[in-house]
This record gives structure tokens, C-alpha cells and sequence, in this order.
């Protein structure tokens, strides 16, 4: 099938790539014109686990090319992605800016389209967008949704890490249709990948994206409450975790309690349905209280850290800058708001991430940046890590022994051999 995914970000290229190796025509589109030209070349412009290998494969042998012409995308394909950006604005809201534009584009190609093709929302939006927003905006071609083009809404649950292979290998895949010929075009897409397939309604499948993340961030802050009382007790949450997980209807996973959640997801996703179920005359209590105690979990650290020295002109070491390791995005990570509050309280900061620093300097451009972890830890009164990439677990009683002060305060369950008494979990002992 000729597929088109109309942004080529953290969803749309492994989306793209993936079905360029089922053996689809796949053109990314993108209005970023340097990404465009790299992605030409077989060159992957994220980092993302075996993107990069796959990417050169499908360039090369022609099953994936990208451009910036959305028109011709659009004219050429039987299938178009929407894949753009949902970003939140100031009071939780998504901007739906890019979705918009987005749309207008399309429906440039649609106009001057030949036959009929299936329009397919992808990104993340509040139930009811792609009815009163995006079929309006395709309509303004002159042509008409069901009769001369289909719509469904197919929501991503990729995770940034291990984005291709969540794509390849998904738990469920989900289509919301606006009709049954929409529903049928986008299925056969996913003929051959090996997972359930439900077909459900436009809003229904908006839904489904909201309230699984939505669901997924109440496991964390609950367990980091859980936590947070454990610390006081002087027990492990880790503990705790693996015997409430072994109930079959809990589960295990979500449950590694830890600096809080970030990502461009989980808090912008659970911050959009609590304002969207405003708007329905319906208060999300919980849910607020999982953004509060997330916020909250963010600067744990730094307060754990307080209780151990006096911070003005120290030396501190910060591990980890990535909202989660095997990704170099930053958005809302955690580490952000922790450089922010020792800035306020006059600490050095020493930085590392192996993927993430050239991202985080245009946040915090005013701290040392290190090549390794051994450098930011030389010398510093103490590290935090934040995130918990593979190998910080190589840090040794060598690299302790070259701190000013040997101490480790662990956002992230660590599993390094180092003694016991100089580490400090956040939640753990
Ligand atoms: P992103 O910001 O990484 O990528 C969006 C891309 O769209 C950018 O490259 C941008 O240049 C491009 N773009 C913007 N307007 C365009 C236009 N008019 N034409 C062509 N390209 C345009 O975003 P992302 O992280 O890939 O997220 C995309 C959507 O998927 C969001 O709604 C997000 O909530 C959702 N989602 C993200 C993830 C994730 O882990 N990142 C997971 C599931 C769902």
C-alpha cells in the first residue's frame, strides 16, 4: 500500500520505518527540511534502539523516502497519517496548531487526489478533535468525508526507548472509524502484524489513548506515595512492589517507584483529559492528584539531598538527563526541574547523559557539561541520578573514591556494586 505519515517525529518515523519493512511505499513528510534531507540520505535523526539500521535499510532499498511536499504525499497514497505534534499549552491544554495545519495540508493534496484514500489521526488527541476538527478542515477540499475520502483515528502507544519495537510488536492496535470502508483500508495495513485488533469509533479510540495513559500514570504516583511512606519506614518500595504485583489483577509493571514521571506523554496526556473532562462538566480528582504528587516526586531528590549538606557552592553531580534511558528526548524529564532548584540554591551542577546533553543545554545552558559519567562524578560533593541508562551500573568504588564526598542519591533503582553506605534510595534505603 502507498502510505503517507504526515510528521516525521518520535511516532511518526518508527511508524514509518516499521511499515516500510512490512513491505509498504512509505513517505514521510516534514515540514523541517533538515530532518527531510537527512532521512534522504539514510541517516536517522532521533535516537531510537535499531531506527537507525532499519531506516538505511528501508532508504536504501527504496521502500521509505521523505519530503517536504505535502501535496504530492498526499496525492500518491492510499493511506494518510496525521502524526504531528500535540504539544500542551500553559493551563493543560493540547495546541492543536500543528493538527490543524496539518489538515489544511491535506487537504491541499486531497483536492487536486484522484480516487479515494483514508485519512488516519495518529496523534494523541482530545476526544471529539478528529469530528469537529479535522473532517471540517479536510472538507474544505470540496471533498466529502465517507463518499470521496474515509477517516479513522488509530492512536500510538509506542514508548520512547523502544519506539520501533513497540510499533512492530504491539499489545493491541486500535481503530476508530467513521465508517466500516474507513476501518477496512486501515486494517489491512496491519494485516500481518501479530496482535488483537479492535475497531471501535472516532471518540471511543481517542479515548482509549487518554485513559491508558491516564492509567498507567495513577500506577506511578500511587507507588510513589506507597514510596514515599516506605522511605519513613526505612523499608524498600521495590519489596513492596514485587508483592503487590504478584496479584495477576495489579500486575507488576508501572509500579518502579522513582524521581516521578516525565516524557512528552504521561503528563501533557493526563493534564489534557483532566482539562477536557472540564470542559464536559466533569471534575477528574484523581487525576489531579497524580500530576500533584508527580510534581512533587520530581524535586524529591534535591529535598533528600538538603537533609545531607548544606547545598550553597557545592559541587553536584546529575546523572541522567533523559526523561527515560535509551531516548535523548528531555521533555518534562524530571532532571530539568532538579537542575533548576540547585541552580536557586548556588550549586555547581556537573551534567552527563550519554544521549541527551546537547538537548538539555538549550534548557540549562549555564551548567558544566561532562563527556562521562566519571567526570561529573570527580569531585563533587555528591550525584544524583535521575535517570537509570545501563551504564551508570558500571560506576564502581574507583569512581566513588575521586568524590569529594562518596554519595549517591538514586531517583532510579540502581543495581551497581557499590557499598551500601553510600547510596540513598528515594524511595528505598
Ligand atoms: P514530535 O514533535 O517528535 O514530531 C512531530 C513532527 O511533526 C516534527 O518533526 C514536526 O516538524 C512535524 N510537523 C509539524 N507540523 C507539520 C506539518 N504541517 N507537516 C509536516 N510535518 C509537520 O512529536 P511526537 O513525539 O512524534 O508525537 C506526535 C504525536 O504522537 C503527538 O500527538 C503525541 O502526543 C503522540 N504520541 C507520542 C508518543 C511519544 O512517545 N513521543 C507516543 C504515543 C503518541
Amino acid at each position: 500500500m502507498n502510505i503517507s505519515i504526515i510528521g516525521t517525529g518520535y511516532v511518526g518515523l518508527p511508524a514509518g520505518a516499521g511499515l516500510a519493512s512490512h513491505g509498504h511505499n512509505v513517505t514521510c513528510v516534514d515540514i523541517d527540511e533538515e530532518k527531510v534531507e537527512e532521512i534522504n540520505r539514510g541517516r536517522c535523526p532521533i535516537y531510537e534502539d535499531g531506527l537507525p539500521e532499519l531506516l538505511e535499510e528501508v532508504v536504501s532499498n527504496r521502500q521509505l523516502k521523505a519530503t517536504t511536499d505535502t501535496i504530492d504525499a498526499v496525492k500518491n497514497a492510499d493511506v494518510i497519517f496525521l502524526a504531528v505534534g500535540t504539544p500542551m499549552e500553559n493551563e493543560g491544554d493540547i495546541t492543536l496548531d500543528y493538527i490543524r495545519q496539518a489538515s489544511k495540508d491535506v487537504a491541499n493534496g486531497l483536492e487536486q487526489k484522484e480516487g479515494y484514500g483514508v485519512v488516519v489521526v495518529k496523534s494523541t488527541v482530545v476526544p471529539t478533535t478528529t469530528e469537529e476538527e479535522v473532517i471540517p478542515l479536510l472538507e474544505e477540499s470540496g471533498k466529502k468525508a465517507r463518499k470521496d475520502f474515509g477517516v479513522c483515528m488509530n492512536p500510538e502507544f509506542l514508548r520512547e526507548g523502544t519506539a520501533l519495537d513497540d510499533f512492530l510488536n504491539p499489545d493491541r492496535i486500535v481503530i476508530g472509524e467513521l465508517d466500516n470502508k474507513s476501518g477496512d483500508l486501515v486494517e489491512k495495513i496491519y494485516s500481518d502484524f501479530d496482535a488483537p485488533l479492535m475497531r471501535t469509533g472516532l471518540k471511543e479510540a481517542e479515548l482509549i489513548k487518554y485513559a491508558s495513559n491516564s492509567l498507567l500514570a495513577t500506577k506511578i504516583s500511587f507507588i510513589n506515595e506507597i514510596g514515599n511512606l516506605c522511605k519513613e519506614l526505612g523499608i524498600d518500595v521495590y519489596e513492596v512492589a514485587d508483592g503487590i504485583g504478584l496479584d495477576s489483577r495489579i500486575e507488576r509493571s508501572f509500579l518502579d517507584s522513582g524521581a516521578g514521571f516525565g516524557g512528552s506523554c504521561f503528563p501533557k496526556d493526563v493534564r489534557a483529559l483532566i482539562k477536557f473532562s472540564e470542559t464536559q462538566g466533569e471534575k477528574t480528582e484523581l487525576l489531579e492528584k497524580v500530576i500533584e504528587t508527580n510534581v512533587k516526586q520530581k524535586t524529591k531528590l534535591v529535598e533528600q539531598l538538603e537533609k545531607e549538606m548544606k547545598l550553597k557552592e557545592k559541587t553536584i553531580a546529575v546523572l541522567g538527563l533523559s526523561f527515560k534511558p535509551k531516548t535523548d528526548d528531555i521533555r518534562q524529564s524530571p532532571a530539568i526541574n532538579i537542575i533548576s532548584e540547585l541552580k536557586e540554591k548556588n550549586v555547581e551542577v556537573k551534567a552527563y547523559d550519554p544521549k541527551a546533553v546537547e538537548n538539555m543545554k538549550e534548557i540549562h545552558p549555564d551548567i558544566n557539561y561532562t563527556d562521562n559519567y566519571q567526570h561529573a562524578l570527580k569531585n563533587s560533593d555528591a550525584a544524583l541520578i535521575v535517570t537509570d541508562w545501563p551504564e551508570f551500573n558500571q560506576i564502581n568504588r574507583e569512581d566513588l573514591k575521586k568524590m569529594k564526598r562518596p554519595l549517591i542519591l538514586e531517583g532510579r533503582r540502581m543495581k551497581y556494586e557499590v557499598p551500601k553506605e553510600n547510596t540513598k534510595g528515594i524511595t528505598w534505603p
